[in-house]
């Protein structure tokens, strides 16, 4: 094992856990990991390249064979004693995340280490029951593993996203190698220490940190790969596309959104705001399905405007381990920088600044912060109506009538989430069936994790959670008789 140095809370990581293990990195270079509210280095973890890829991938493809053999009870064991481990472990992951993301401590607790156990906790459920052979008819269709997968994950919801394609993935029988962001690699060495902990054989599980143009593009384009499981920006995730499609290796994107959250005449108004403004700033607006779009018709349009405003104020930013914070820091100075740039972009293209901004946060001269903003007057060809911001900024566009809301609603690339407010769930779900959009919620109905979630459009390919998330990491054979 390399050198570690710990002092002062301080941790220099030299190592990748491969094959069972934690071995040296056999590529040089560091990521320096930051508290974004304090600035200070946290850790730094190995800058993983090729060479650490193609020892992860070799001991993956190692393992696939005999893991996926594995009767189910096999995998249920293991991964039913990672779930353990990840209960066990809440306070350390809370505070894991705040500390290298800057969630505030109290949303760290109830999602960043709640909603991986629960997802953790519904794949043993759906590995219990999956029916892995069907007959159809003169055949036997068996599911089988689809092979070594390459996850590649965000920083936004660090642990969650892992889990979401890491467990699946292990219950269908795949091995999995990890890339993890640059920003929060210590959330996934946390978990690799309790994936070693649940006693997987070695191989079946593999971590490489590093960036994602040195470790990820190797991972990606490793022949020893069979899927590419990839979450991330719409950009990036074109790439990733490209590369595995001249391979024709399997590929599932979760990518970016622009999500639209639509109050229809005679929804409860100033409940479809406040929900709204608190979707949006949630986790510092960094999260891919956010509403950061608030339609509303044009009568009732600057009464929804000032019931922003006021819930808006309910949001100042603060230091995330204070638990009456709310909103904490961005994620790194590149995102805080470039959340500015479409603030000031909007009021020159003829937004209205309704509250927030571009200027610096009062009393907070250190860490990532920015204002928690809503934008009135905003056009839809404007570039905060179409592009995603990735930051508390949530945008307001008045409708003349419900074919002009579902015309704006789907007038984005994207489409990965959105709301429907009504005066009842009937007619919610009437127009909720003209989005072009993955998810949506109806007068506020509440984030089920078994239900497929993902894009259409430029947000992504395929579907994570539940049945559909495990079907990912399946591929089929039939035999007749
Ligand atoms: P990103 O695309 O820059 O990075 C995501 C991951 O890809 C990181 O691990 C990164 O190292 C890696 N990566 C970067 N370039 C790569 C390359 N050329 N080859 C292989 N891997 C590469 O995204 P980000 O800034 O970390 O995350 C924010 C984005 O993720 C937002 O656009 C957000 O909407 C999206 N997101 C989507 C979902 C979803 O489920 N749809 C969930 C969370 C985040």
């Amino acid at each position: 094992m390399q050198q570690h140095a710990e002092h002062a809370g301080y941790a220099e990581h030299g190592d990748q856990y491969i094959d069972g293990a934690w071995r040296p990195s056999r590529d040089a270079g560091a990521i320096t990991v930051l508290n974004p509210a304090t600035e200070q280095v946290l850790a730094s973890v190995p800058a993983g390249g090729a060479a650490d890829v193609d020892a992860a991938v070799a001991a993956a493809r190692r393992a696939a064979r005999a893991w996926g053999a594995t009767a189910r009870e096999e995998r249920l064991a293991p991964l039913t004693r990672l779930r353990d481990g990840l209960a066990a472990a809440q306070e350390e992951i809370t505070a894991t995340v705040v500390a290298e993301l800057g969630a505030p401590v109290g949303f760290a607790a109830a999602v960043h280490a709640g909603l991986p156990l629960t997802v953790a906790g519904s794949y043993l459920a759906l590995l219990a029951e999956h029916p892995f052979e069907e007959r159809i008819g003169n055949s036997v269709v068996l599911a089988e593993p689809a092979g070594v997968v390459a996850a590649i994950t965000p920083w936004n919801y660090p642990l969650h996203q892992i889990v979401a394609k890491v467990v699946p993935a292990l219950a269908a029988g795949c091995p999995v190698v990890l890339k993890p962001a640059e920003d929060t690699p210590l959330v996934a060495r946390l978990f690799a220490r309790l994936v070693h902990e649940a006693g997987f054989p070695a191989g079946v599980f593999n971590l490489v940190t590093g960036t994602g143009t040195e470790a990820g593009a190797a991972l990606i384009a490793h022949p020893g790969v069979d899927l590419v499981s990839f979450t991330g920006s719409t950009g990036v995730g074109r790439e990733v596309a490209a590369t595995a499609g001249r391979a024709l290796k399997r590929v599932a994107l979760e990518l970016g959104g622009k999500s639209a959250n639509v109050v229809l005449p005679g929804a409860d108004l100033a409940r479809a705001v406040n929900v709204n403004v608190a979707n949006v700033f949630a986790n510092s607006g960094q999260t891919c399905s956010a509403w950061t779009r608030l339609l509303v018709h044009e009568d009732r349009y600057e009464e929804a405007v000032e019931l922003a405003a006021e819930a808006c104020a309910k949001y100042v930013p603060g230091d995330p381990a204070d638990p009456r914070t709310r909103i904490g820091p961005l994620v790194n100075a590149e995102q805080l920088a470039r959340v500015r740039r479409y603030l000031d972009g909007a009021l020159a293209e003829g937004a209205r600044l309704v509250v927030g901004g571009s200027e610096p946060v009062e009393g907070l001269p250190t860490g990532y912060y920015v204002r928690p903003t809503v934008l009135a007057d905003v056009t839809p060809e404007m570039t905060v109506a179409q592009e995603e911001i990735f930051g508390p900024v949530l945008v307001v566009l008045p409708y003349r009538d419900k074919d002009h809301a579902a015309e704006l609603a789907n007038g984005t690339p994207y489409g990965l989430a959105g709301g429907v407010w009504a005066a009842d769930t009937e007619t919610a779900a009437a127009f909720a069936r003209r989005l072009d959009t993955g998810q949506v919620d109806l007068n506020g109905g509440r984030f089920n994790p078994l239900a497929p979630f993902g894009g259409y459009k430029s947000s992504g390919l395929g579907r994570e959670l539940g049945r559909h998330g495990l079907e990912e990491f399946l591929t089929y054979k039939s035999l007749q008789y």
